[in-house]
Order: C-alpha cells, then sequence, then structure tokens
C-alpha cells in the first residue's frame, strides 16, 4: 500500500509519501519515500498565531505535494501511473491520508480539501485520519527500545500505554486496539513541555538564552544541567523519604521543590505549582544565582516534574493490571512528544518501573522527528486503517475537536 499523506493541524504544513513494508524481517512497517515540513514562523508571539500558520499553509502546501511526487517510487506496468511534468511516470498512490482533526478548522481544510481533490484526480480513496491517533500509532511504525546502548528497534503490539508530552500536551493513553484509545490521565492546568519551557527561560544562564531559543529550551535546559548526559544520572533513584534531602536543600539555597499531588493517588496531571514555585525562587534570589545553584534548581524541576509523570504511569498501570488478566497486560510503555527526547525522563520512567514491580514493560520512544507533527505519521495511521477497511466520504467536514474515545457521546474515533 502507497499512500501521500498531508498534516495541516496546527503551524506545519507537511507532506509524506508512506508505502508499508511486506518484508516480515525489516525493523521498519513501512517506507518513508519523502517526509517534508514547513514550519510557520507564527510561533514568534508565543504560542501559535492561527493566520500566521495558516497563511503559510496556503503558500507552502502546494509545491511541497508537487515536490513529493518526485519522490514516489517507479511506476510498474499496471496501468496505476502518474505523469510529471517532465514527460517522467511514477506509480499511483492507492489512497489518500490527511488530517481531518482535531485542530484549528480553517487550517486543516487546506490540507484535508486538497487531499479531496488528488482523490479525485487519481480517482483513488481517501482517509481522514485523527491527528492524536496517529500520535499513538506512531510507535508501531518504528520505535527505539531505550534501554541499553542499542537502540533496539521494535514495534509494541495492543494493549500498550502511552505518555505523549510536548508543548501542548501532557496525557496519558490506553491503546487497546487500532480505534480504542483511552485517555487515563491529562494535565489540569499546562503541559510539561510548557512548564519546562518557561523554567529553562529563568534558570538557564543569560548566555544561552539564545541558544535556548533556536534549539529548544528543554533540550537546552537538559544539556545545561546534565552535562555529561546519562552519567550525571546513573545513580539516580526513586524516592523513598526525602525528608532529609529537603532539609539539606533547604539549608543549603534556601528552598527547595515539591513534587504535585505527592500526596493523592488521583489520575490527574497537574504541572503549573512547578512553574510558580520556580518562578518564586528565581525572583526571591534577585539575580544572585550562581551557575552551581542554577544547575540543581534546573535539575530539580525536571526531577519533580518527571516524578510526577511517573508515579501516575504507575497508578495507570496499577489500576490496569487490577482490571485484567493474561494476555490482556500491558507489556510496553511508549513515550512520544518533544519531552521524550528526554534521557533524564527514560531514567527516571525505568527506575519508577523497576521498583514497583513492573520491570518486565519494556519502554518504546519512536525517533523524535517522528514524535513532533509530520505527515509520515499520518500515512502510517492511514495505511493501518484503510487495512482495517476504513475510507472517509468526500463530503467530510474538518473538525475542531475530535474525542478519541470511542464511547464518547459523539462516537470519539468512530463517529461522524
Ligand atoms: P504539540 O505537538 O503538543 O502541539 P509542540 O509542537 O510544542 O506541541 P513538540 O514539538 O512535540 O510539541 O515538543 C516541543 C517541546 O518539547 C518543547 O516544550 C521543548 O522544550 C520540549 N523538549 C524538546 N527536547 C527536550 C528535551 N531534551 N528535554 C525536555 N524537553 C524537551
Ligand atoms: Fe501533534
Amino acid at each position: 500500500l502507497l499512500t501521500l499523506a498531508i498534516e495541516t493541524s496546527c503551524d506545519d504544513t507537511s507532506v509524506s509519501i508512506v508505502e508499508n513494508n511486506d518484508e516480515k524481517s525489516s525493523v521498519s512497517k513501512a517506507k518513508i519515500h519523502f517526509l517534508e515540513n514547513i514550519t510557520s514562523d507564527s510561533r514568534a508571539h508565543r504560542g501559535i498565531h492561527p493566520i500566521l500558520a495558516l497563511e503559510s499553509h496556503q503558500e507552502n502546501l502546494a509545491s511541497l505535494v508537487d515536490k513529493a511526487l518526485r519522490s514516489l517510487p517507479a511506476s510498474q506496468n499496471d496501468g496505476n501511473i502518474i505523469s510529471l511534468a517532465d514527460g517522467s511516470t511514477r506509480r499511483r498512490p492507492d489512497f489518500i491520508s490527511a488530517t481531518r482533526g482535531p485542530g484549528m478548522r480553517s487550517n486543516l481544510s487546506v490540507g484535508l480539501d486538497t487531499g479531496k481533490a488528488l482523490s479525485v484526480a487519481w480517482q483513488i480513496p481517501m482517509v481522514g485520519v485523527h491527528h492524536m491517533q496517529a500520535h499513538l500509532l506512531t510507535p508501531r511504525l518504528v520505535s527505539c527500545l531505550e534501554e541499553g546502548d542499542d537502540a533496539r528497534v521494535m514495534s509494541p503490539q495492543f494493549p500498550f500505554l502511552s505518555i505523549l508530552v510536548s508543548g501542548g500536551h501532557s496525557i496519558l493513553v490506553h491503546s487497546k486496539s487500532l480505534t480504542d484509545h483511552k485517555i487515563m490521565a491529562s494535565s489540569e492546568d499546562i503541559a510539561i513541555g510548557e512548564t519546562l519551557d518557561k523554567a529553562a527561560r529563568e534558570i538557564l544562564p543569560p548566555s544561552l538564552l539564545q541558544e535556548a531559543q533556536t534549539t529548544m529550551y528543554g533540550k537546552t535546559l537538559e544539556q545545561f544541567v546534565f552535562p555529561n548526559g546519562k552519567a550525571d544520572f546513573a545513580n539516580y533513584r526513586p524516592p523513598m523519604n526525602r525528608g532529609e534531602e529537603v532539609v539539606k536543600r533547604q539549608s543549603q539555597w534556601g528552598w527547595s521543590l515539591t513534587t504535585p499531588f505527592a500526596n493523592t493517588r488521583a489520575l490527574q496531571l497537574s504541572f503549573s505549582s512547578v512553574s510558580s514555585m520556580v518562578n518564586k525562587i528565581v525572583k526571591d534570589k534577585n539575580g544572585t544565582l550562581s551557575e552551581k545553584e542554577r544547575v540543581d534548581l534546573g535539575r530539580e524541576t525536571m526531577r519533580v516534574s518527571f516524578e510526577h509523570l511517573a508515579s501516575r504511569t504507575i497508578i495507570a498501570l496499577e489500576a490496569l493490571r487490577l482490571r485484567n488478566t493474561g494476555d490482556d497486560e500491558i507489556k510496553t510503555l511508549v513515550v512520544s512528544g518533544g519531552v521524550a527526547a528526554n534521557k533524564f525522563l527514560m531514567a527516571v520512567l525505568r527506575s519508577f518501573l523497576d521498583v514497583r514491580g513492573f520491570e518486565h514493560i519494556r519502554i518504546v520512544a519512536p525517533p523524535v522527528y517522528l514524535c513532533t507533527d509530520n505527515a509520515a505519521m499520518i500515512g502510517w495511521a492511514g495505511i493501518e486503517m484503510f487495512e482495517a477497511g476504513w475510507r472517509t466520504d468526500l463530503s467530510c467536514r474538518a473538525l475542531r475537536k475530535w474525542t478519541l474515545d470511542p464511547q464518547a457521546d459523539d462516537g470519539g474515533i468512530l463517529g461522524p
């Protein structure tokens, strides 16, 4: 199966050509013939400027599709061919995958309507893809095992638990099948990526702020507080009793951070208290933070945020273990989204699983370029849905809101 995929739900205009791979021995489930993203500069204003993002889709999508066509595999002698302007021919895709929602409606429509037009012109079906479902299925396209130094590749089987952590999302999702994804916990305030970004702006020394703007605040903060990578947190163990440490830190610096919801087992995430604590500490220090204290504050910010995430993951796994038996047991924890690039997060999750009786669960993460918004994940989700028999009628509209839960009132992912 060969698909041309389009993603325009947010500020990335992305086109990809994806082909599923029949070779059972192959590490990747599909071949990505083409993948290109153009990100609008709509983020200059903190947060996304919808009109600038829309204009960027309108300006860039057609030329990206045009470019993608050149990467289609060579035509076979079965009549399913596309002729390009230079006289060469290519294999015609079997169907179109286009993001249908959730997202900004006008932005989605640029991609969805282009997809419909290609579908009519080439006389092939279309699958309107759920953007969040695509994020959740990405590890089945290609994932790396996060343990040891050999990043072995594996593709998780259902059921699995996903942690989606990015600039705009922090959710824990239980995926039972292609179309059965249940959100078990989400942030009641801001996303973890936003928390780390805000903290980084306050903690990083001024000399690194410029760099952080171009690389990503979270990544720069990780490099600043863990300059030696894994060696800097090789001795990390989950907390048994942090009392002594709190006293020590209080007497050394005059501050300590507390983990959100440390005393409850609510299946809920919250990160705004971490931002507030960091903000207050930096304000109180009034420009007197030494480099050493900055490093410690950065490490503590990550530790409390990641331990909060890890403790909710354990609570979710325990709840699922109570409900399930035998074959339904979760064997894989998927971590995706931009924050999944953080090695300390992986170490914290691994340690929590090991000491709380889940040492058999493997942690996998898709490569970072597939964790952030991209059309290859839309193509892969399209392929999985197409293979399962799904087609979307060309009268479909873009959906600003589209729940994932098939049990939701509107039918969720199985709905309109
Ligand atoms: P969304 O996709 O939810 O709309 P987004 O596009 O901002 O949001 P991503 O691109 O997936 O999200 O991720 C960006 C976030 O990941 C930023 O908050 C960034 O600081 C964070 N991030 C990237 N690398 C790291 C890292 N190594 N450690 C921690 N955070 C990181
Ligand atoms: Fe996304």
